[in-house]
């Protein structure tokens, strides 16, 4: 496992909630808070709060503060990274949006409003999680006609270019869906660099990126450089070189700001510690330099002390078809100290659950390191991580700095919260659950046992088991996604079902784990098909492991006849129906003492078999029914955020004397506001 950053993907487990509730977390802030803002495409739109900010010393909220302003300057970079005409596509329909007088109850002008909308969600032109081009429902003319009405000086024009050259140009990168179709192309047998509309190469095919960066690797580096991170690939007078994002290179003008913000939050920082972290990522901005960049994550990774804590930068590649280039993002944050807690003790277990797993003995780690894991609290969500967010981290992603000063694994429970109770009463549960005894179970229990198997995967599942001595761990080449995350959730379901978690303190009861369950398996075996096109097998490595758990466990007893997970049908529908909580138990330890065996011991064969077996296929009936049934929900299936919006108070001196948060703004007024507070990189 390179990373584990949680996508919507694994959110989405969490929005297949329940209706009306009486549960532990519940509180009258909770109640009267309104999670929900706006909804258009497939998106929906919700805000989150920001419990016990307030609670922070003034110095940690300045500190917080200037985070929060670091974090929003970055915005235009991943735009510009996502596809090399989003800014200006971007502001062009801002200005249309905001300044054209027009109908507005037309169906054209309601079409604009939603393309931006999705655009806003995308930070580009194509679909934030399936990477695919979108294109707008408003007709060219009425484009073409909008943007002539716009005065010259709104238009995001080059030196010399007049309108006619700007539509000539981006309009058949909006209208058209055969050219830019794909922003991270993936697919097998073609030139992933050209044939892809992100913005990390330009002029160069993916044999001469693929030379360019060979030449420069050391296979014998212990402490290999991530080379290519922080750079755009270009082809200039016939040579092929990198153009660096630092200040004076590449995006020079967001990133200035940015250290703007880092320095005013590095003379405020709460120890010695945290302030050599941002002094180290300032230095990294200005010479651009990967081996600082290694040396900050370092001093990051070993900062376990501090309250606040941030990500700001280049950090995942998952934008890049070859997996190099990071895109921006960050997350500022603190601690949350009382659920920390529940994390600490996971951690300081962490050898009582590797000696008491199921798995073979030769299989198991005689010393398990333990992983920092904390809970926290997002304050602001900005780049890659706006408004479509993780619900926890992990990094940093180098591997050889994983295994010597290991990684920090967050869990964002404020932004779970969101999803859980926005999720309220969406009659989700009422459609799918199999009678009101496990609504009322997934009432009273998911919310808390979903973080709760977050934590287990993150803090303990990934960290288990060993290989075998010479086994290589890429063995099981394409499989091994679906295998690994497989074996993390295993091991959190099959613990959590164990008498520990109520003797730890984790679960209130010895029935709270049935929640994780059964919602578990109607997401494994039915719902989550709601995310598959008609006709499509499951390709996502996280879905597949999740219908490779459930289906699997339910062959097993259909194989067994111990009925302990049935599919059952009433009134023309079906349902998942668990009779024996224990003996699924049961069954989810055989599965993951048979998936360590083959993680341990590398055998890609049955890997391959288990995998296409039981993770891949669809049953069309099924997936009809399933689409059927949510559709009648009108529930969006992708969710994304708006952040408060915090305003700092100084005295006359310049001292800082406090911060106010506010949740009351809109998302298109967000978005709005940001292009004009938030945009270095367009004119
Ligand atoms: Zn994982």
């Amino acid at each position: 496992m390179k990373k584990t950053i949680f996508t919507a993907m694994t959110a989405m487990l969490l929005v297949g909630c329940c209706g009306n509730k009486k549960q532990a977390l519940s509180t009258p802030e909770i109640e009267k808070f309104n999670y929900t803002v706006d909804q258009f495409a497939d998106m929906q739109i919700l805000r989150y709060r920001v419990p016990g900010i307030e609670q922070l010393s003034l110095q940690q909220q300045e500190m917080l503060y200037y985070l929060t302003e670091a974090a929003l300057q970055g915005r235009d970079i991943l735009y510009d990274q996502n596809g090399k005409y989003n800014l200006t596509i971007r502001q062009l329909l801002e200005a249309v949006y905001t300044d054209v007088q027009q109908d507005t109850a037309s169906a054209d002008f309601k079409a604009l409003e939603t393309y931006l909308k999705r655009v806003w969600v995308s930070n580009g032109i194509h679909h934030h999680y399936a990477g695919d081009k979108f294109v707008p429902e408003f007709s060219q003319s009425f484009f073409e006609k909008s943007v002539k009405q716009l005065p010259a000086e709104q238009l995001p024009l080059r030196d010399g270019e007049t309108v006619d050259d700007l539509l000539a140009e981006l309009i058949p990168v909006i209208f058209d869906p055969a050219i830019d179709a794909k922003r991270t192309n993936q697919e097998a047998g073609v030139d992933l660099v050209t044939t892809s509309a992100g913005n990390y190469y330009d002029g160069v095919t993916q044999t001469e990126a693929e030379d360019f960066y060979a030449k420069m690797k050391d296979p014998n580096d212990a402490e290999p450089i991530s080379y290519g991170l922080n750079s755009r690939l270009v082809k200039k007078d016939g040579i092929v070189q990198e153009e660096v994002y630092k200040v004076g290179g590449r995006y020079s003008a967001a990133l200035e700001k940015v250290v703007f913000w880092l320095e005013k939050a590095a003379a405020v920082a709460e120890n010695d510690q945290q302030r050599a972290v941002i002094e180290k990522l300032i230095e990294f901005n200005k010479t651009g330099n990967l081996r600082t960049f290694d040396e900050y994550a370092i001093l990051w990774v070993t900062d376990t002390a501090s309250t606040i804590d941030f990500v700001n930068g280049f950090t995942e590649t998952y934008g890049d078809p070859l997996g190099m280039k990071a895109s921006w993002e960050s997350i500022a944050n603190f601690k949350n100290t009382e659920a920390t807690k529940r994390t600490t003790i996971i951690s300081d277990n962490a050898q009582w659950f590797e000696d008491n797993s199921p798995v073979a003995k030769e299989f198991k780690k005689e010393k398990v390191k333990g992983v920092t894991a904390k809970v926290i609290t997002a304050a602001i969500l900005a780049g890659d991580c706006y408004p479509t967010t993780p619900i926890g981290i992990n990094l940093p992603n180098a591997n050889w700095i994983r295994a010597a000063h290991g990684s920090k694994s967050v869990t964002i429970e404020n932004i779970t919260e969101a999803y859980d109770q926005s999720a309220h009463g969406n009659g989700f549960a009422e459609e799918f659950a199999w009678s009101p005894v496990e609504i009322a179970l997934m009432d009273t229990y998911k919310n808390q046992t979903d973080n709760l198997h977050t934590d287990l995967h993150e803090c303990l599942g990934h960290g288990s088991g060993k290989l075998l001595p010479g086994v290589d761990p890429d063995a099981l080449k394409s499989y091994g996604a679906t295998i690994e995350e497989a074996r993390a959730d295993l091991f959190g379901l099959y613990f959590m079902a164990d008498p520990k978690m109520v003797e730890l303190g984790l679960l209130p009861n010895d029935s709270a784990y049935k929640a994780q369950y059964y919602s578990y398996f109607m997401n494994g075996l039915m719902t989550q098909l709601m995310r598959i096109e008609p006709g499509k097998n499951i390709e996502e490595s996280h879905m597949r492991n999740r219908q490779l758990i459930a289906n699997w466990v339910y062959q097993k007893s259909q194989a067994d006849g111990d009925k302990a997970v049935e599919m059952c049908e009433r009134g023309g529908k079906i349902f998942v129906v668990i009779n024996d909580y224990k003996l699924v138990q049961k069954h989810l330890g055989e599965l993951l003492a048979e998936i360590q065996r083959i993680k341990s011991t590398g055998d890609y064969a049955a890997a391959q078999a288990i995998v296409e077996d039981y993770a891949v296929k669809v049953d069309q009936k099924l997936h009809t029914e399933v689409l059927e049934r949510y559709a009648k929900l009108n529930i969006a299936p992708y969710k994304g955020f708006v952040n408060p919006v915090y305003k700092a108070s100084f005295d006359k001196t310049g001292k800082f004397t406090g911060l106010s948060i506010d949740y009351t703004e809109g998302y298109a007024e967000q978005h709005l506001r940001y292009s004009k507070e938030y945009s270095p990189l367009t004119k």
